[in-house]
């Protein structure tokens, strides 16, 4: 297993969370990835803590319906 650093999005507009560098087991073979039971509990801990802890940073966001392929 190979360990990467994704970000991942919880929630919808106004409750939109962006969690940065989450650690993320991946198999090279079969491509399956998962994230560690501590890591689901840091990611908990975050989305708890995120009044405190978040920073706001403005950023462009486009709706994959709105772009004209
Ligand atoms: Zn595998």
């Amino acid at each position: 297993m190979q360990l990467k650093h994704v970000t991942r999005n919880f929630g919808q507009g106004a409750a939109l969370l962006v969690i940065e560098a989450i650690p993320m087991w991946s198999c090279p073979s079969c491509g399956e990835s998962y994230f560690s039971a501590q890591t689901l509990h840091e990611i908990e801990r975050i989305k708890a803590l995120r009044k405190s802890i978040a920073v706001n940073r403005m950023v462009p966001v486009a709706a994959f319906e709105a772009a004209d392929a």
